[in-house]
């Protein structure tokens, strides 16, 4: 188990109005592999991702990644520091191509990798190869090769899904959270979904979001149980399998 800390949230606490949806986490998220955070409906548990990639604004605490504060950071410039969050709330545009989705990504990563370099500023950009280059991996990498015409909104869902984790990929991320990956997929496409979010933890720290407890125990190497905004548990999947306190509030159930 890899101990070098990627991110960690310091009394990190959001609150709408009366209810607190994240209350006084300190989570940590250590290099290599996936970490998975569970947790029954209403647990805190997408608002505490939203809160990691900047979606949402914590009512008090700190976050910082890789040992800077991030805290007030906007989302978009923690893509570029490499946090990419993905599902959940689909970000494909339906109108658009496969290649024109993926490329919105990579164009975006790109301009940010030139911005320091006089030279390419200067010239106009990226080249529409390097482009072309980038979307064909991103699209092989997932299993969607030949898919770059096809207008996005066509795509059957799960293929819908694999094409987001392109677009997330084309961002060059150093964490990807994927929210609910395996919601309303199939049981043949949640296990090629397994193959492939194994592979991209290979070269890509992930965090998942997950209810299908299948998946989490077949992919996650760390755990964090999160319950009524509060985290109740961590630990590797068979330390969690084993408390008790999470069978009580969420596995038993
Ligand atoms: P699920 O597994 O159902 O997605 P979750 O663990 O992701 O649940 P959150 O979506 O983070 O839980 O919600 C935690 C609590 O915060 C819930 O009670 C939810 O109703 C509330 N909440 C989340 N977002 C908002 C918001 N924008 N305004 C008000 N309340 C919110």
């Amino acid at each position: 188990m890899a101990t070098i800390k990627l991110l960690r949230t310091q009394n990190f606490t959001r609150q709408y109005g009366g209810l607190i949806a994240v209350n006084d986490v300190n989570f940590n998220l250590f290099e290599g592999g996936i970490h998975a955070i569970i947790g029954p409906n209403g647990a805190g548990k997408t608002t505490l991702v939203s809160l990691i990639c900047g979606r949402t604004i914590p009512s008090s605490g700190r976050i910082y990644f890789k040992g800077k504060d991030i805290t007030s950071m906007s989302s978009a410039k923690r893509v570029q520091e490499g946090i990419v969050y993905t599902f959940q709330v689909t970000s494909i545009f339906g109108n658009l191509s496969c290649y024109e989705n993926v490329a919105l990504s990579v164009q975006r990563t790109l301009k940010e990798n030139l911005k320091g370099n006089f030279l390419s500023r200067n010239l106009g950009l990226v080249s529409e190869n390097e482009i072309e280059n980038e979307v064909s991996k991103n699209l092989l990498r997932v299993g969607l090769e030949g898919v770059e015409s096809q207008i996005a909104s066509t795509l059957p869902y799960g293929h819908q899904k694999l094409l987001e984790v392109a677009m997330g990929l084309a961002s060059r991320p150093e964490l990807l959270i994927l929210d609910e990956p395996t919601q309303g997929l199939a049981e043949s496409e949640i296990n090629n979904l397994i193959q492939l979010i194994r592979d991209i933890s290979k070269s890509v720290n992930v965090l998942l979001i997950e209810h299908n407890m299948g998946v989490v125990f077949n992919l996650a190497e760390h755990v964090t149980v999160m319950n009524n905004g509060s985290i109740i548990a961590e630990g590797t999947p068979s330390e969690i399998e084993e408390n008790s306190e999470v069978q009580d509030t969420y596995l038993g159930c």
